[in-house]
């Protein structure tokens, strides 16, 4: 039986996903050997390879998981986390592993998934030794595996990789923010869901309540401004919510007060899991579509939107930009070239949510699907010697 693991795209904080049963050996006495099962846990979700590298001059200790190189390179960032065990960081490295391998395959580009953690204080200042050996290990799996930022850590210590290895992205100078080519790719989103929901994408005179105006948010207000929504907005720092009233002609509400915003669009650009048991009957909202990461803290949240009749844009189809940015750095693409490829997202929200009407799904099972069908049909594809 599969452990009950989070929608494949997701990569909210870790989800225990327990050993399985020792049932599965007969020869096994109850309690005995209950630990780490580490090829159960790769069989479980089909993982191909996990590496595990010490290095005991710098006490480098680091994990990286390849979910699936069907479709190009494993590309997913470094995590730098103290983790509460071995066992919690293999579990976090496997599982944002796997939701690589979605987020690239349903923005329809040509890589596989990976991740890889680094176990420790991600407030060490003794960072390049540390982040070389890091850079060995990626170097070490010949460009099956490419890295690039991710929580806890930044540009300076991918510059730190690269002087190991050429398999690293998001470095300075090169692709540069990715957040206007994640807005970009989230205001197509919002227009398919209105095109799906109302028969028009026009967003002129829709209402949308933005949770967040950071560095997505802003760029997305902008957008949304610029086509004649009326935005509500909320962030924690006065100073950020300040600027879009200012230029965005927006109406500002405290933090909490925005899911109770009546408005036709509820955009979270700010947290994960912010749909949840006690925010989902607050909403009064139609549409669900933002940039955060795991909005939903539960799977069940995205079925619970859906008996609600709240269209939910999948977030990792929707904020697939910044990735695509990443891509796009890769591969030496002009700034036109990611802008427009995250453009394409309209169209595959579209595709999503023909998949969840014809198969009678909510649509974060449909995003899945989308994604397992192109990956399986690749790897047809390449069946063949020839
Ligand atoms: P950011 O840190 O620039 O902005 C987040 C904003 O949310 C900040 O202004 C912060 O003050 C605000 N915030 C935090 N807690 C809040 C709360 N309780 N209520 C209201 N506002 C709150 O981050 P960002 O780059 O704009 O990313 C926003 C979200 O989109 C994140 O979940 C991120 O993981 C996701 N995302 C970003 C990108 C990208 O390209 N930047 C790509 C994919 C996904």
């Amino acid at each position: 039986m599969k452990a009950p693991a989070k929608s494949s795209g997701s990569s909210s904080p870790a989800a225990f996903i327990p050993a399985p049963s020792p049932a599965s050996d007969p020869g096994r006495r109850p309690g005995e050997g209950e630990g780490l099962e580490l090829f159960a846990l790769l069989a479980q979700h089909e993982h191909e390879q996990v590496s595990a590298y010490y290095d005991p001059s710098t006490g480098y200790r680091g994990l990286i998981a390849i979910h699936s190189t069907v479709l190009g390179p494993a590309l997913g960032g470094t995590r730098f986390w103290s983790y509460a065990s071995d066992e919690a960081a293999l579990i976090d490295c496997l599982r944002l592993a796997r939701g690589m391998t979605y987020k690239a395959a349903v923005a329809g580009l040509n890589l596989g998934g990976g991740k890889s953690v680094i176990i420790g204080d991600n407030r060490t200042t003794r960072r390049e030794a540390l982040f070389r050996a890091h850079g060995r290990h990626v170097e070490s799996l010949k460009g099956r595996y490419i890295t690039a930022e991710d929580v806890g850590t930044g540009t300076a210590d991918m510059e730190y990789i690269k002087a190991e290895t050429n398999h690293v992205t998001g470095l300075i100078g090169r692709s540069g923010d990715p957040s206007p080519v994640t807005a970009y790719g989230v205001y197509r989103g919002i227009k398919a869901c209105a095109r799906y929901r109302y028969g028009s994408d026009g967003l002129a005179g829709k209402s949308v309540a933005l949770q967040g105006c950071g560095s997505v948010g802003y760029h997305l207000a902008k957008l949304l401004f610029a086509e004649g929504a009326d935005i509500t907005c909320t962030d924690i720092d006065p100073q950020r919510v300040k600027r879009v009233v200012e230029e965005c002609g927006a109406k500002a509400v405290a933090p909490d007060a925005i899911y109770d915003v009546r408005a036709s669009i509820f955009a979270p650009c700010a947290l994960g899991a912010v749909i949840n048991d006690a925010t989902i009957a607050r909403l009064q909202v139609e549409i669900v579509a933002g940039a955060a990461n795991n909005q939903l803290a539960e799977d069940r949240h995205g079925d619970l939107l859906e008996r609600r009749g709240i269209t939910y844009a999948p977030d990792y189809v929707i904020n697939g930009g910044g990735l695509i940015n990443v891509n796009a750095e890769l591969h030496g693409w002009a700034p036109e070239r990611a802008r427009s490829k995250a453009g394409e997202i309209y169209d595959t929200l579209l595709r999503v949510f023909e998949i969840a009407r014809e198969e009678g799904i909510p649509s974060y099972r449909a995003a899945d699907r989308l994604a397992e069908q192109r990956i399986a049909a690749i790897a047809k594809v390449r069946r063949n010697f020839v």
